[in-house]
C-alpha cells in the first residue's frame, strides 16, 4: 500500500501512529469507521493481523447448545426467546436431554461446549450446576464455555447471591470460561432502546472483570448494524480495551451482525458486507491489547467471514453444530460446518488453518491434501 493511497484514504496519520506503537484514540476510531477507502483500511488491519499471527487462522471443534429459549427479557433484536414455558416454540431441555446431545457425540474430538440460554425465571440454580457436572462426567477433558455475563447477572438476581458467588459456584461445578455474548452496545442510550431489561454495560464489564480475577478467560462481542452510532461503536471498543488493560482476560473480540428477521426490529436493513468488513478491521486496529479477532461465520455469513480473514480477523470460530439463535433471526448460514469444511475455507482464503482449543493452545495443524 503506497503512502499516497493511505494519505488519500485519510489513514496516513493513523498508520504512522501504529508504526510508532502509539495507541489509537477515540477520534482515530471514528476516523477509521469513516475512512472512504475500505481496501486501505483492510490493508492496515491485515498488517496488524499478520504482525501477530502471520497466516495462521484458528478454529475449534465445538458444539453449541441452547438448553432453554424461555426468557423473561424482551430484547428487540432477539428472535430466539419465548417468554413463557408452553408458548409456541418454547423449549427447555431436561439436564438428561442436554447430556444426551453430548453422549451421541462423545466419540468426536470435540474440545469445547458453548452454551447460551434464555433467562428462564423458574429453573433452580442446581439445574445449571447439574448440567456442568454431567457434561464433565461424560467428557472430563472438554472445555465448558457457558453462560453470558447477562445470564450470570440474571442468576445472581434470581438466586439472591452476588455475581462473584455465581461464578465461583459454577466454576466449582465445571464452568471453565464465559462466552462474549450479551455485550450488544454498551452505550446506555442504545441499551435502553433495544434491551432495557437485562444487565447494563457497566455490570456486563464488571462480571467479566470478576471472571478474569477468578482466573477465567472470556470473549467479548459487539452487536452492530442496528441503531448504534459510529461514536457508540468506538466507545464500546474503548471500554473493552480499558478493561483489558487491567485484566488481560479477554481472548477474542467477536463482531456480531444484527439480523432483522423475525424480531421487533425487522424494519431495519441488515448491515452490508462492507460494514461487516469495516467493523472487523476497526476492531483489529483499536483493540491493540486483545489477541484475536473472530469472524463468526454464523453471524456474518461464510463468504464474508472468509473475506474478513484479510480484514483483521484471525479466527473463524468452530464447527458449532446446533446453533439456533441466529437461525431464528434469519441467518442463511449452515447450522454446522465440519472441520474439513473450515479447513478448506481457510486454505481457499490462502491462509493456514490451525485447530485450537478454547484457550488457543494448538490442537492440530492440519496437513494440506495434495
Ligand atoms: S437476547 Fe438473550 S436476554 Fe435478550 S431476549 Fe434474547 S435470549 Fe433473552
Amino acid at each position: 500500500m503506497t503512502t499516497d493511497r493511505l494519505r488519500h484514504a485519510q489513514l496516513a496519520g493513523i498508520a504512522e501512529k501504529i508504526d510508532a506503537h502509539e495507541r489509537l484514540s477515540f477520534d482515530d476510531g471514528v476516523q477509521l469507521f469513516h475512512a472512504p477507502d475500505l481496501l486501505a483500511l483492510g490493508w492496515l488491519a491485515n498488517r496488524e493481523r499478520e504482525r501477530r499471527h502471520g497466516d495462521r487462522t484458528y478454529f475449534n471443534h465445538n458444539l453449541r447448545l441452547e438448553a432453554t429459549n424461555v426468557c423473561e427479557a424482551t430484547c428487540l433484536f432477539c428472535a430466539f426467546a419465548r417468554l413463557r414455558p408452553g408458548d409456541a416454540g418454547a423449549h427447555t431441555m431436561t439436564v438428561e436431554q442436554v447430556l444426551a446431545k453430548l453422549r451421541v457425540r462423545a466419540h468426536q474430538p470435540l474440545t469445547e461446549i458453548h452454551i447460551v440460554n434464555g433467562l428462564h425465571p423458574d429453573l433452580p440454580f442446581d439445574y445449571y450446576k447439574d448440567l456442568l457436572r454431567g457434561l464433565k462426567a461424560i467428557r472430563p477433558d472438554i472445555h465448558l464455555k457457558c453462560f453470558t455475563a447477562v445470564e450470570i447477572a440474571f442468576f445472581a438476581d434470581l438466586y439472591g447471591i452476588s455475581d462473584e458467588q455465581v461464578l465461583i459456584e459454577l466454576g466449582a461445578a465445571g464452568l471453565d470460561s464465559l462466552p462474549g455474548g450479551g455485550a450488544e452496545i454498551f452505550a446506555a442510550r442504545v441499551r435502553q432502546k433495544i434491551c432495557h431489561d437485562k444487565c447494563d454495560g457497566d455490570r456486563f464489564l464488571a462480571i467479566h472483570r470478576t471472571a478474569h480475577h477468578l482466573g477465567m478467560r472470556t470473549n467479548v462481542t459487539m452487536l452492530y448494524g442496528h441503531i448504534e452510532t459510529i461514536e457508540e461503536r468506538v466507545d464500546h471498543l474503548v471500554q473493552i480495551r480499558s478493561l483489558q488493560d487491567d485484566t488481560h482476560g479477554f481472548q477474542a473480540f467477536i463482531p456480531l451482525a444484527f439480523h432483522p428477521d423475525n424480531n421487533q426490529m425487522r424494519k431495519l436493513p441488515a448491515p452490508s458486507a462492507s460494514d461487516t468488513l469495516r467493523v472487523h478491521a476497526v476492531g483489529r486496529l483499536m483493540l491493540d491489547n486483545v489477541d484475536h479477532i473472530k469472524a463468526y461465520w454464523i453471524s456474518s455469513g461464510v463468504e464474508i467471514a472468509q473475506t474478513a480473514l484479510w480484514f483483521g480477523a484471525d479466527d473463524l470460530d468452530g464447527t458449532v453444530q446446533e446453533e439456533t439463535i441466529y437461525h431464528m433471526a434469519g441467518s442463511k448460514t449452515p447450522t454446522a460446518l465440519s472441520t474439513d469444511d473450515i479447513e478448506a475455507l481457510i486454505r481457499d482464503a490462502r491462509r493456514e488453518p490451525i485447530e485450537r482449543d478454547t484457550l488457543y493452545n494448538v490442537v492440530r495443524v492440519p496437513v494440506a491434501a495434495h
